[in-house]
This record gives structure tokens, C-alpha cells and sequence, in this order.
């Protein structure tokens, strides 16, 4: 199914995990995918491998908390392409310590954690917001989690009620906040902006310990990055499924 040969994306973090499917997935239907990692070595292994299996993908250098080499990597997107159409923000991390109450996890986590999943997105988006305005069709897919969901953390009934790690949740509601804020700004525009849990999916956050598989956990990413004039702005999704804020 080759139907968006026109279109280029960037998927971050996505050296492995559910970034690393979303490049896969996006390139199957025809999208030219740069696959982006912190690591450059990473980053041309996992595109090579896409490749020798006919994909459309190339690597580029792209660490989220690093001013330069994002806005290296977007002077290299302008001048290998002139625009681009779909931005994933996948790259996350979580650094929690499991056997600390909330009240205990450390600044350091807590600032390390909005860094990579709070600023690190914000700050890419900020350096390839002018190439998706010269797409005609810009998409951006915040990759947050269910633990973003300050209504279900507060429901006892929830299945995420227990599930406290702070700093990550925090960082999660916070990805989407922001969200809701850009949709604002674009909401004029052809861009849209949408956040997105991808499912509990077995990847190295939770040591494989997920539901879903990587190819399931992909899909919402996929999904959202693909979505024509009639879709969403300003969204919370899993799949098809609206989730409350
Ligand atoms: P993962 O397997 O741990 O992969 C995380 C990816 O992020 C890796 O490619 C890692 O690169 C990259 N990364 C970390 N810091 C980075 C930085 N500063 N700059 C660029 N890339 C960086 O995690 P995953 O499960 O695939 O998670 C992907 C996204 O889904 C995250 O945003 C996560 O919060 C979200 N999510 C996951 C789940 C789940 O159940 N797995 C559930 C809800 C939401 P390296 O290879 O260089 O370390």
C-alpha cells in the first residue's frame, strides 16, 4: 500500500521501540521516513536495516535535549527536502524510582525527565515548525501515555490509579497541556497537532513487561500521523478511541 510517496516525516527516538515501528510502519505505506536518534551510529544501523528491506528511510542525528544538534538536524531537513509533513514525538524516557513515594522522587529525576519528554518536545517542534507550515499538510503526533490523564489518576475505579511514578505522569500531562496549546495556535493553519497514548507496549521502558505488542503499539502514532483535512486538532487519542484529559 503505496499511497504517501509524497510525503516526508521524522520520527524521534526511534532508534528502537515503538519509534523505531512507526518509521517501519509510516515507510510501508510509502512515506520517506527519517528515522532520528541520539545516537548517530544507532540511528544509520537501524535505517540500514529498513533499507536493505526496500524501505524508503535515511538516518539523521537528533538528541531532544540538545539545542545544536536540533537545530542541525532541521538545517538538514530543510536543505535535503525544503519542508516537512509529519513530526512524531516519540523520543521519551523514564526515570522514576519505583520504591520512592511520590513525595521522594529527587529534583534531578524530576528535571532529567522534563528535559527529554516536556522540553526536548516542545524544542524540536519549535525548530521544524516553519518547514510543516510549507507542508500543505503539516501533522504532529505528541507520543504522551495514559499516565498523562489527570482524570483517571484522580478515579479511584481506574486502572491507573495506582500507578504513580511522578515525574513521568507529570511530564505526560504536561506533553499534553502543551498540546492543546499549540492545536490553539493552529487552528487557522493546515497543520494539526494531536497526543496520543500508544497502548502498554512490551518495549525496553518496562522491560518487555508491556500488553501490546510494538507493531499494536505503533498504530496510534500511525494513525495520527496520517489523518486528512477532516481530522483532529488538539486531541487525545488511543487508536480510535478518545481518552479524557
Ligand atoms: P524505549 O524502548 O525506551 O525507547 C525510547 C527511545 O527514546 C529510544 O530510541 C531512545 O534512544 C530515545 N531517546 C531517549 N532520550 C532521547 C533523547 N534525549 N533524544 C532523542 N532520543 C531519545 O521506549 P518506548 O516504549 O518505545 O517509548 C516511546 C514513547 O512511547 C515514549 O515517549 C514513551 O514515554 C511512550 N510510551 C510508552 C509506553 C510503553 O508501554 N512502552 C506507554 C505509554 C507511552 P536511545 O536508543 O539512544 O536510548
Amino acid at each position: 500500500m503505496n499511497t504517501n510517496t509524497n510525503k516526508i516525516a521524522l520520527v524521534t527516538g526511534a532508534t528502537r521501540g515503538i519509534g523505531l515501528e512507526t518509521v517501519r510502519q509510516l515507510a510501508e505505506t510509502g512515506v520517506h521516513v527519517l528515522l532520528a536518534g541520539r545516537n548517530r551510529d544507532k540511528a544509520v544501523e537501524a535505517a540500514l536495516a529498513l533499507q536493505a528491506r526496500g524501505l524508503p528511510v535515511e538516518a539523521i542525528a537528533l538528541d531532544v535535549t540538545d539545542a545544536t544538534s536540533i537545530a542541525s538536524a532541521a538545517q538538514q531537513v530543510e536543505t535535503r527536502h525544503g519542508r516537512l509533513d509529519i513530526l512524531v514525538n516519540n523520543a521519551g524516557i523514564l526515570l522514576d524510582d519505583p520504591v520512592q513515594k511520590v513525595s521522594g522522587q529527587s529534583l534531578e529525576t524530576w528535571r532529567k525527565t522534563f528535559d527529554t519528554n516536556v522540553f526536548g518536545v516542545i524544542a524540536t517542534t519549535q525548530a521544524f515548525l516553519p518547514l510543516l507550515h510549507r507542508s500543505a499538510a503539516g501533522r504532529i503526533v505528541n507520543v504522551s501515555s495514559l499516565l498523562g490523564s489527570n482524570t483517571l489518576h484522580s478515579d479511584p475505579a481506574s486502572p491507573i490509579y495506582d500507578f504513580k511514578v511522578p515525574a513521568y505522569n507529570v511530564s505526560k500531562s504536561a506533553v499534553n497541556a502543551w498540546t492543546v496549546q499549540l492545536a490553539h495556535e493552529l487552528k487557522d493553519s493546515t497543520i494539526k497537532v494531536n497526543t496520543i497514548h500508544p497502548g502498554y507496549v512490551q518495549t525496553d521502558m518496562n522491560a518487555g513487561q508491556g500488553e501490546v505488542t510494538v507493531p499494536e503499539g505503533a498504530r496510534t502514532s500511525v494513525r495520527l500521523a496520517l489523518i486528512d483535512a477532516d481530522g483532529p486538532n488538539g486531541g487525545y487519542f488511543h487508536l480510535d478511541q478518545v481518552l479524557p484529559w
